[in-house]
């Protein structure tokens, strides 16, 4: 582990400190440690229009070697008993099906799967590929941006964020605006990789499961935790995934 020059010290994008330590060198970025809160993150930090651009290169979602998904829609037989497991886990805190909106939905298979469960279902998706082809499957139209999002604020019951947050290079502003989609006492559920899993701590510079690329933050439990009460949502349960930690917080808005 090499010690930054306070020329580069980067700033944390969850606690703001500036006492990162270098973890992982990968050309043209670093991934570094925040020694606060120990949020792993990207040192330059991609810029919005960097991953943009990224995400709308069907490369990342099939055939990616190393970077991305090998396959994405051959990963459906996998996707949708994932999202049963995690609509199961939802259910067991909502009064019934309601509303659901699942940012960055890629191809739909968990929108499909609650509205089979009777949800009523919207989706954000970034990359304009995915997004027609979760339009096509849904046959709803899929918003590209939370700006083009039709549905008014405090419309929703559940916000979902499934292997999200770590490619958003500020994924408290990200969260932020989604609360004002959820309806008081609305739920926000997300999942993301876990910088204390086994895997990750034992081979940090092999974990490209636990660090897909790009990826701007990789959170431990710990600033998963501090996010939630930097957003003023109480945490009502957290626990940690076999692939990686999944968090549920309701919403006192
Ligand atoms: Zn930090």
């Amino acid at each position: 582990m090499s010690e930054l020059t306070p020329a580069i010290q980067p700033r944390c994008p969850i606690c703001g400190a500036l006492d990162a330590q270098q973890v992982l060198d990968r050309g043209p970025y670093r991934v570094v440690r925040c020694q606060r809160c120990q949020l792993q993150y990207a040192h330059p930090m991609p810029t919005p229009t960097d991953l943009m651009a990224y995400y709308q290169d069907l490369t990342y979602f099939e055939g990616s070697a190393t970077e991305g998904y090998a396959d994405y829609a051959g990963m459906e037989q996998v996707l949708r008993p994932l999202a049963e497991r995690r609509l199961r886990q939802i259910e067991t805190r909502t009064d019934g099906p309601g509303r659901v909106l699942d940012f960055g939905c890629a191809g739909g298979f968990f929108l499909d799967q609650a509205r089979r469960h009777g949800w009523q279902i919207a989706g954000v998706e970034l990359s304009q590929p995915m997004a027609e082809r979760a339009a096509a499957l849904l046959q709803i139209p899929i918003a590209t941006n939370l700006a083009r999002l039709t549905d008014p604020h405090g419309t929703f019951d559940v916000i979902t964020l499934w292997e999200v947050i770590e490619h958003l290079p500020d994924p408290l502003a990200v969260l932020a605006q989604l609360r004002f989609w959820l309806k008081p006492g609305g739920w926000l559920a997300l999942s993301t990789p876990n910088t204390g899993h086994w895997q990750a701590l034992a081979a940090p510079d092999r974990g490209r499961a636990i660090a897909p690329q790009p990826t701007s933050c990789i959170w431990p439990s710990q600033p998963c935790v501090a996010c939630w009460h930097k957003l003023d949502l109480p945490l009502c349960k957290y626990g940690v995934a076999a692939h990686g930690p999944t968090c549920l917080v309701g919403s006192t808005a």
